[in-house]
């Protein structure tokens, strides 16, 4: 197995976690969270969502999130915040973003679901993003990239084409989200195998949900093949509103886990992010699901 000595991970509770919480969650809640995150050592954290309040109001307050948390810890790390539109990706410059993870389906189905734009509408308005991005790092994220609860299994060859499309107008990244949390580690090796041999020199992200289990093992498979960046959400807070039945992300703390224990390296306090998750599900009234965070006694890693 071919590890790398450290990886990223980009902390996304505050953005997919609270999304998908129906119940209101205050503002102070929000940034108290965000706060206890920067001290677990992320260098990234996708802090909020700039989409329209009247689908998603868990998001309204996103400015005010992402303006406290940049006012407090713009020196220690990278705030992003997700879009969906121009106008979006408009508001989170604005608010102050470090980078714009702007997403586009796979599927035109859920594309449009999620964004009431055609695929090639969204490609369009990305023009337009990367034309006003300035200093801005924009992140092209590719939803539904291996399952689809509306098309089903994705074809790697049209992933091919977004990342092509993306990257030709200027994404900075790209990440690859398995939004629904069903893709396998074959489907995974499938789409890197294609992906890395087409577009060796791009950094790609993957984004991982745990729908059924797979979340680690898709991650061990992507280590193979050299990828060493991971979208996960502590206390495995997340799903998808518009991918019926999907579960969280894969609980940060048992991502963080097992790279300890296999050698690898991830900056983040693993003492500290069991006590983030925990304190999220007590702080939100919800059930703990990840593995490491429901252990009475955890004898992990650093
Ligand atoms: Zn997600």
């Amino acid at each position: 197995m071919k590890l790398p000595k450290k990886v990223e991970i980009i902390e996304v509770c505050p953005r997919d976690g609270f999304q998908n919480i129906k119940t209101p969650i205050s503002t102070e809640t929000k940034i108290e969270i965000i706060n206890k995150l920067v001290d677990c050592g992320f260098n990234w954290i996708e802090a909020t969502s700039f989409i329209n309040p009247k689908a998603i109001p868990q998001m309204a307050d996103a400015a005010e999130v992402l303006k406290n948390a940049k006012e407090k810890h713009a020196d220690k790390v990278g705030f992003i915040a997700l879009a969906l539109n121009l106008i979006g990706a408009q508001r989170a410059i604005e608010a102050g973003a470090d980078a714009i993870t702007y997403v586009v389906s796979a599927s035109e189905k859920h594309n449009f679901e999620n964004t009431r734009r055609t695929i090639d509408q969204s490609i369009n308005e990305f023009i337009q993003v990367c034309k006003i991005k300035e200093n801005v790092k924009v992140r092209f994220s590719i939803a539904t990239a291996l399952e689809c609860p509306f098309a089903g299994t994705i074809d790697p060859s049209r992933v091919v084409q977004l990342v092509e499309a993306g990257l030709a107008v200027g994404a900075d990244e790209v990440v690859l989200a398995d939004t629904t949390g069903t893709a396998n580690p074959v489907q995974i090796e499938a789409l890197l195998s294609i992906l890395i041999f087409r577009f060796p020199k791009v950094p790609f992200i993957l984004h991982i949900h745990d729908t059924q289990g797979m979340g680690l093992a898709n991650v061990l498979t992507a280590l193979d093949f050299g990828i060493n960046r991971f979208e996960t959400a502590a206390a495995g807070l997340g799903g998808c509103p518009y991918a019926p039945g999907a579960a969280g992300n894969i609980a940060t703390e048992d991502l963080v886990n097992m790279m300890h224990k296999m050698g690898i390296a991830t900056g983040i306090d693993y003492a500290n992010i069991i006590d983030v998750a925990r304190y999220i599900a007590k702080k939100l009234e919800i059930p703990l699901v990840g593995h490491m965070a429901r252990l009475t006694s955890c004898q992990a890693s650093n």
